[in-house]
């Protein structure tokens, strides 16, 4: 007799309403305000019918091609919410300006990724560039050469369909993948790997980005332009110091980024991971010098790439304050009130 190598250990959630799992995903999820657009459903979705785009996350022709399966409910990280913040665990905490990239900071994210591609640990890692309008594009970074390209690196300001890609990637991957993404994203990561085994071998590398709220690019664009920015001269859009600052090539457009509150998706309002505590490594700006990155190594596997960059000399390495991360962690957290009782619970005192 042949033994059985398939794993049957499927946990089916329980439905809220008598209905399609999707239209439970939507008004759960999505129609109450909680959805980050993280797009970890519409990776999942099997038949492709989710939709991640610059708007609400929808599956339009659900009536006809949902065929009740449960996954998106399963991946989702707001099902059934557990509000995560502070720092977190972590093994090292560094400050650091690579030697070889320019990025946003300092960096130390493309200079992980492309470690970690020399290294061999992965063969893949997704980008995020930008359009002449500054729409977000994901590019699969097979070689340490693409991350030459300062398109590629350094912060957009808008959602990005990042985890819709993984799958493209890892039809195509042999050693693993390095995925780069805002907290909600690694927890929609997580959430994948607990549910499906496939997503823990081939995703190796997980780095989360320090994140206080994301935008969609149609809003933001709008805001941008009234204020007087020329995307055809827009080379680095930055938030620091309480200021959206947009740098072109020939002048400076600074504002309170308070002026944006009202295009602060629901998503973000509930949020109040500011580190990504769930990632191998973070990376954010604030706690270290003007240049440089504030690295959070949280895993065996992020400190290994660590070693390695030390061992290359590929970085300089700097001081972080840990107060000032605590401070826009704890600044998040005043988020909490916006989260709904029922999700409350899980939270740590
Ligand atoms: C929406 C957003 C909000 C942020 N808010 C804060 C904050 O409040 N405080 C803070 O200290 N830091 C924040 N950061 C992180 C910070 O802007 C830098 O990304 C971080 O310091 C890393 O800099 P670096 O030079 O090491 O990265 P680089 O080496 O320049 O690499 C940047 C990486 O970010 C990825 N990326 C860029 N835009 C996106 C996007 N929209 N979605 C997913 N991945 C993306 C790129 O693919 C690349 O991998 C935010 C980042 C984002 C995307």
């Amino acid at each position: 007799m042949i033994e059985s190598t398939l794993e049957w250990d499927v946990r089916i959630p329980e439905k809220k309403i008598e209905e399609k799992y999707w239209l439970n995903l939507k008004k759960r999820v999505i129609e109450s305000g909680l959805c980050s657009h993280c797009s970890t459903c519409s990776l999942i979705c099997p038949v492709d019918g989710i939709i991640s785009e610059d708007r609400e996350i929808d599956f339009p022709d659900w009536e006809e091609r949902c065929v009740d399966c449960s996954v998106c409910v399963r991946v989702c990280p707001r099902w059934d919410y557990n509000p995560l913040s502070d720092i977190g665990d972590y093994i090292e905490l560094v400050a650091g300006k690579s030697r070889r990239f320019r990025g946003q900071d300092g960096a130390m994210v493309t200079e992980f990724m492309a470690s970690a591609l020399e290294m061999g640990l992965i063969d893949r890692t997704l980008f995020v560039g930008r359009d002449e309008e500054w729409r977000t594009e994901v590019y699969h970074i097979r070689s340490v050469e693409q991350l030459f390209d300062i398109k590629l690196t350094g912060t957009k300001y808008s959602f990005a369909n990042v985890l819709p890609e993984i799958k493209r990637a890892m039809r195509t991957s042999e050693k693993g993948i390095g995925i780069v993404g805002t907290p909600c994203m690694v927890s929609g990561i997580r959430k994948l790997q607990k549910e499906f085994s496939i997503f823990r071998k081939k995703i190796r590398l997980v780095c989360g980005l320090f994140c206080t709220e994301n935008f969609y690019h149609h809003q933001l664009y709008a805001f941008l332009k009234e204020k007087g920015v020329d995307f055809s001269k827009l080379i680095k859009t930055d938030i620091t110091r309480g200021k959206f600052i947009a740098t072109m090539t020939d002048s400076e457009i600074s504002f309170p980024v308070k002026e944006l509150n009202s295009i602060v998706p629901h998503g973000c309002e509930v949020c109040i991971d500011f580190t990504a505590v769930e990632s191998d490594f973070s990376v954010g700006s604030v706690g270290s010098d003007p240049g440089y990155s504030t690295v959070v190594v949280r895993t065996e596997v992020a400190k290994d790439v660590l070693e390695y960059i030390k061992q290359n000399g590929h970085v300089d390495f700097g001081k972080v304050i840990i107060e000032v991360v605590e401070k826009l962690s704890n600044l998040k957290k005043k988020r909490t009130k916006n989260i709904p009782e029922e999700y409350r619970k899980h939270m740590k005192e």
